[in-house]
């Protein structure tokens, strides 16, 4: 069994006046995020959408001093972009979708995913959305501590940092041994 893992695809992280925006290379993913969305949901399997939450100047985030202010609870900021906030509303009542907001870069840091995970017998997750080497990097290396096999969709993944973005998909292929499609 697979499951879809939508990672951290937000206003704030993609659109041009975002808080903490990939800017073009993450905007330029939007149909592929939305069509693997669309196929995961059409074919039953299982589509988890992990997504980062933060208070207003939260002064026990690490992500305080880090970061700009974003995906602050309750905002536009913190919905999903483009056509995908739209398909997330439509489908997200179905049990083989499941949100859950996260607190650190990676969707298993603090949330039920690996339980909603192996409740379903499910071995194989597909990683996208943003950043490659930031949020996915971190899911992914959970991921492969916690002994899943990944997949990570090149064209769906992307990052402010080109350099940074390569280097992810290196690591993700030689390091973690992922399947990089
Ligand atoms: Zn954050």
């Amino acid at each position: 069994m697979k499951a879809l893992i939508n990672i951290d695809y937000t206003n704030d992280f993609v659109a041009t006046d975002g808080a903490l925006t990939c800017g073009e290379p993450g905007q330029a993913i939007h149909d592929k995020v939305l069509a693997l969305t669309k196929e995961f949901y059409e074919a039953d399997d299982f589509v988890a959408f992990a997504i980062d939450k933060h208070t207003e100047q939260d002064p026990y985030h690490p992500e305080t001093k880090l970061f700009p202010p974003h995906n602050i609870e309750g905002t536009d900021g913190r919905l999903l972009y483009g056509d995908l906030e739209a398909y997330y509303q439509q489908i997200k009542t179905a049990k083989t979708v499941y949100y859950t907001d996260k607190r650190r870069y990676s969707a298993f840091n603090g949330t039920d995913l690996e339980t909603k995970l192996r409740e379903r017998n499910i071995t194989e997750v597909h990683l996208i959305g943003v950043c490659t080497d930031i949020c996915v990097l971190h899911t992914a290396v959970d991921a492969y501590n916690k002994g899943f096999s990944i997949v990570v969709h090149q064209a769906a993944v992307a990052s402010f940092d080109q350099p940074g973005h390569e280097w992810a998909l290196r690591h993700f292929e030689n390091t973690l041994g992922a399947t990089v499609i």
